[in-house]
């Protein structure tokens, strides 16, 4: 069938891509001893008591021949990968074993700290809290859905609700479980599609919330004024998701662009509080702080304490009760709005 071998061939491009991903080095895998336990590990598929069968039958891996969009190719191209990430991870914990013998401190192997796996999470802690981020906010979004459309009460002509951002957060909560899902995701197994898809969703999300924050601040209810405001944002996020998956994945200019459209939005959100007094400013100052604050710890950057907890997940974890505080703040300005409406009306 001509759509099932446009599938083949699309995913077996897609393998060969996650094949030749990956260049970066750091202090570990220049360590020409790493380098020479994984090149013998994928050789011969043995390191220490540790067999990766992943690394064995070599004679099968070596035929190119006949179509090479078959899904023997991408078989043998997804076994190729799994034994580079195997050996990889083996050859580090012998590595670091070694290293701690000798009092040294740990090191970074292809850009990450060397994690303890468990079954297949890479990185357990921050795929685990990554999914309870993602539970936070879809349980937030259905408190929030549950207020507007059935406690607070709606307009009576056209039976929409009198708060003006009802929509808005529809979509914040859809992009944040969208970017916390690829972030569970990527941190359970780090190959350079979930990367990307990790990325991507994650600037998505920074940008639409820029884009909500400044709509909130500046009180913008039609249509023709919003589409002002989110348009030159939203052309900047696209053309630079675009530059990240298909130009460069720069990970240095990406941190810019998030860090200034982080810092951008918590600054517009914490000054509008204060400007319009609004009743629910502690609230939203305590999530501006905290999650200030809960930058620094991606800054300060030190390896997973047993195997496990490093800076990053110690990030993910903050964001917890940050996700249940902000929820309940978008729900108390649904509220303020709607009372605030319905006394002007009356
Ligand atoms: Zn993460």
């Amino acid at each position: 069938m001509g759509g099932g071998a446009w599938v083949v061939r699309l995913a077996s491009l897609l393998a060969l891509g996650l094949v030749l991903g990956s260049v970066e080095a750091s202090l570990g895998d220049i360590d020409p001893r790493y380098r020479t336990c994984v090149k013998e590990c994928q050789t011969t598929g043995i390191i220490g008591e540790n067999i990766i069968s992943h690394c064995q039958n070599k004679e099968n891996d070596t035929s190119v021949g006949g179509s090479w969009y078959n899904q023997e190719q991408i078989y043998i191209q997804w076994k190729q990968l799994s034994c580079r990430t195997d050996c990889r991870y083996f050859c580090m914990m012998q590595r670091e074993g070694e290293r701690q013998s000798l009092g040294l401190n740990p090191v970074k192997y292809h850009g990450k700290w060397p994690f303890l796996r468990i079954s297949v999470f890479q990185e357990p802690l921050s795929a685990a809290l990554s999914a309870i981020n993602l539970l936070m906010h879809f349980t937030g979004w259905l408190s929030f859905f549950l207020l507007v459309k059935y406690k607070l009460p709606l307009r009576p002509q056209t039976k929409r609700t009198y708060y003006e951002y009802t929509s808005l957060w529809h979509i914040y909560a859809i992009l944040s479980m969208n970017a916390w899902f690829w972030s569970s995701i990527f941190h359970t197994r780090d190959i350079d599609l979930t990367e990307k898809l990790d990325y991507s969703s994650a600037v998505a999300l920074l940008g639409y919330s820029l884009i909500l924050s400044l709509l909130r601040a500046f009180n913008v209810k039609d249509e023709a004024t919003r589409v002002m405001f989110a348009a030159p944002i939203l052309a900047f996020v696209t053309t630079h998701i675009l530059y990240l998956n298909f130009y460069e994945l720069d990970y240095g200019w990406n941190m810019k662009v998030c860090v200034v459209m982080a810092v951008v939005q918590l600054l517009t959100w914490a000054i509008w509080a204060g400007v319009t007094r609004h009743p629910s400013r502690l609230k939203l100052w305590t999530v501006v702080f905290g999650g200030a604050l809960a930058m620094l710890l991606e800054l300060y950057d030190f390896p997973p304490y047993m195997g496990y907890a490093d800076a990053h997940s110690l990030w993910h974890a903050s964001t917890i009760p940050l996700t249940y505080l902000w929820w309940s703040f978008i729900k108390d300005d649904a509220e303020f709005r709607t009372s605030t409406l319905i006394k002007k009306a009356k």
